[in-house]
């Protein structure tokens, strides 16, 4: 099959490319498109044959169920059972936008995009090109992030290519995601809303507008069974094992200056993504194209946003050994601190 990537920058004047990719989606056929957070991966989410062709295009286990994306307040009704006041309260205060609510389901959505769970993930999407697409289709959208599973998210069109070329027929191109990483997901069923994925709304922004919210365990490494079915897995892991440096802000170089020197020491070619500040002070000990720049130390919007691009350029380099600089876990922290757990398998060094 081949790929087509058309480049959408005016929704107004883009009607027929959008309409179209409206018609292969109601075909039962797969686009790509972007919205804030990462590149999705889109079916018709009423569509369980459509959907079997994510988890086949994508290599995602079928126990892995997929967050439906609707255009507007009305469709939510079309999908869940019952919108409980904690949720009517987090539609208000951050749909749509980068947050998924966990809610019962209706029969409609079919069990093959739920892994049989009798919840469904509901994500109202802020990008044009996805309000836009979603509408253009007039049904939800199912949709993963549009990598090949346990690979980086991406967020960029080029990213996609590099893992869904001859898979899909065509990829939405919106430019660069603005977050970086993906939704929060907030799971509204029990009596206590819980944080089953860190994400760009915050916990502390959660907690303001609800008062109270749990995070679930497994999210910092605990060894129980994640609520959301995807987080038990392998995830954003670069090609070369990684080690997470997590400590204060300033004992982060001379640490990675004396890890480096121990893998020199031992023939490994080591590659490091961290802040602008350690890479910058790297330069005399490793090639520049092993020193994967992820932003000024504590900009966690731009360390966010780059995340992903800079894990899979970790791919292009000839590191044999990675090592990460961890960064807080406070805010926008603790969604990039549970990428790069995951990323390094919860392999750290406390310095
Ligand atoms: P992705 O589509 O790659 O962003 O991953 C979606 C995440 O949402 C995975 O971790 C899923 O397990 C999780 N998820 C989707 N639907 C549900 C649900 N009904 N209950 C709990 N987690 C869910
Ligand atoms: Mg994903």
């Amino acid at each position: 099959m081949k790929t087509e990537v058309v480049k959408i920058t005016d929704i107004r004047a883009q009607q027929a490319e959008l309409a179209r990719a409206g018609k292969i989606l109601r075909g039962g056929g797969l686009v790509a498109f972007p919205t804030e957070t990462v590149y999705g991966l889109g079916a018709n989410g009423l569509d369980a044959d459509a959907c079997a062709n994510i988890y086949a295009a994508k290599g995602r286990p079928s126990d892995n169920p997929l967050i439906l994306h609707v255009a507007d307040r009305a469709m939510v009704d079309t999908i869940a059972a019952e919108v409980p006041a904690m949720a009517e309260k987090l539609l208000a205060a951050f749909c749509p936008g980068p947050i998924t609510l966990i809610l019962r389901r209706k029969d409609i959505v079919p069990d093959r995009i739920t892994g049989g769970l009798q919840t469904v993930g509901i994500r109202m999407p802020e990008h044009p090109v996805a309000r836009a697409m979603i509408r253009a289709a007039g049904v939800p959208i199912a949709a993963p992030s549009a990598n090949i599973s346990g690979r980086p998210s991406p967020t960029t069109a080029a990213s996609v290519l590099r893992d869904m070329d001859g898979r899909i027929p065509l990829i939405l191109d919106g430019g660069p995601c603005h977050f970086g990483v993906e939704s929060t997901i907030v799971d509204c069923t029990e009596p206590v809303a819980t944080i089953l994925r860190p994400g760009a709304i915050t916990r502390e922004m959660l907690a303001e507008v609800l008062g109270g919210v749990k995070l679930d365990p497994a999210i910092v490494g605990a060894k129980t069974v994640p609520k959301a079915p995807g987080m038990k897995y392998k995830h954003y892991a670069p090609d070369a094992p990684m080690t997470l440096l997590e400590g204060p802000a300033a004992k982060m170089l001379p640490a990675f200056r004396r890890q480096i020197r121990r893998l020199l020491g031992e023939g490994h070619r080591p590659g490091v993504l961290a802040s602008t500040e350690v890479t910058a002070g790297l330069r005399d000990i490793l090639p520049a194209e092993r020193l994967m720049d992820y932003g000024p130390q504590g900009d966690l919007p731009t360390i966010a946003s780059n995340i992903y691009e800079k894990l899979i350029a970790c791919n292009d380099t000839d590191a044999d050994i990675l090592l990460g600089e961890g960064t807080t876990e406070q805010g926008l922290g603790l969604a990039i601190m549970n990428r790069l757990h995951k990323a390094s398998g919860f392999h750290s060094i406390v310095i």
